[in-house]
């Protein structure tokens, strides 16, 4: 024993098998905690009754169990919920459950903020204050879980990284996390239906091509790296052709059918006839498909929504490349919780250019 104590929920099944161990006990207790847990909802040691006492001690020594807080609960008019839960120290995070015809997508967040400064985007904003460690990403889904009602387990089918943060800048937590929403014995979802979006770091973009082989999404919203270097700031580090090598690459060492580029369309900025020829070329004859998202605007953002007769234009100059795209639809307008829009509270710990960030650690 060592005296600390880690959170079951961030804990993945080889983990669970080597504390098992390491204690003395059978590996296959592993799978019978996340049977509780993860089947049935289980989430505190008293409830796991084929466990004998003396272990539920051992074990209470070792875990700590929980869900995040929630600060409240938002139901907007189309069926979207948005969970403003604790991040602890003054500060929350968002999480987002979209139904759908034949699905139910949960939006998680991975960071108390984020740091790369898209200024476009709400939560860049708000600069950043810490990562989310693998339980609280994890608890987002078992909490969303529980309050969806008895149905909740059925009604997540699909979980994106597209809440606060930059998932791909807080790597170890999120693939932990993405590990055990895989395990069959943790959330069994299929890795098409649990998604990484990115605003494109590349080094990342590799490493998780080692460990993991979920759909990934980037986040392109330019078609030069003069525009880009604006509306991404972290393009200055990883330019577009750099960035999309990265992408093909992913695509085939995980073996995806294409990767998903998302593109906000800012009218005036990014929304050009010329624009959308540029990303054709710039994406034709690769395994790629393209969600343009309309803007969805904030205080003080400075960006307006292209519109629509703009935003079909551009989608048929792609349609006619041969390129798969679709128009995003906004969804949770009436309680603000539509793509960029996730403010949660965040008590900014770093005001400097990213570079520097990088340097102190924001991006693990
Ligand atoms: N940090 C990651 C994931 C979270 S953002 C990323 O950037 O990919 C999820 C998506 O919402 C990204 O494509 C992001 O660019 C987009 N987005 C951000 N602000 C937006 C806004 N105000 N309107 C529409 N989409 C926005
Ligand atoms: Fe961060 Fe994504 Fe927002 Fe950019 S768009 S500031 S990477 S959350």
């Amino acid at each position: 024993m060592t005296g600390t104590t880690r959170h079951l929920l961030g804990m993945t099944r080889g983990e669970l098998e080597a504390m098992f161990t390491d204690m003395g006990e059978k590996t296959f207790r592993a799978r019978q905690i996340m049977q509780w847990v993860y089947g049935r909802s289980v989430c505190d040691l008293d409830g796991m009754t084929d466990l004998s006492l003396d272990l539920r001690r051992a074990l209470a020594q070792r875990l700590r169990f929980g869900l995040p807080e929630i600060q409240s609960r938002e139901d907007a008019s189309d069926g979207v919920v948005k969970w403003l839960l604790k991040a602890g120290d003054q500060q929350a995070i968002e999480a987002v459950f979209i139904p759908e015809e034949n699905r139910g997508t949960l939006c998680v967040s991975s960071q108390v903020g984020c740091a790369m400064d898209c200024p476009f985007c709400a939560t860049g904003r708000q600069g950043f204050n810490r990562n989310l460690s693998a339980d609280e990403i994890v608890g987002q889904v078992m909490l969303a879980r529980r309050e969806l009602g008895a149905e909740g387990a059925q009604r997540i089918s699909n979980v994106v990284f597209m809440g606060m943060g930059e998932p791909l800048a807080n790597l170890r937590a999120v693939t932990r996390a993405v590990n055990i929403l895989l395990d069959d014995l943790g959330f069994g979802l299929s890795r098409r239906r649990v998604t990484v979006s990115t605003s494109g770091l590349v080094p990342q973009i590799r490493r998780l091509a080692e460990t993991s082989n979920v759909a990934l999404a980037v986040s392109l919203h330019a078609t030069n790296d003069e525009l880009r270097d604006r509306l991404v700031p972290i393009n200055r580090r990883y330019p577009i052709a750099e960035l999309l090598t990265s992408c093909w690459d992913y695509a085939r060492i995980a073996r995806l059918k294409d990767v998903t580029f998302e593109y906000v369309m800012l009218a005036g900025v990014n929304d050009s006839r010329q624009h959308a020829y540029e990303l054709a070329k710039l994406l034709g004859d690769r395994p790629a498909k393209v969600n343009l998202i309309p803007f969805n605007s904030f205080l003080g953002s400075g960006f307006e929504r292209s519109p629509q007769a703009i935003v079909d234009a551009f989608r048929q100059v792609l349609l006619q490349a041969g390129i798969m795209t679709v128009t995003r639809k906004t969804r949770g307008d009436d309680i603000a919780a539509a793509c960029g829009q996730l403010a949660g509270r965040v008590n900014n710990r770093v005001r400097v250019p990213l570079g520097a960030k990088m340097q102190q650690g924001a991006i693990q």
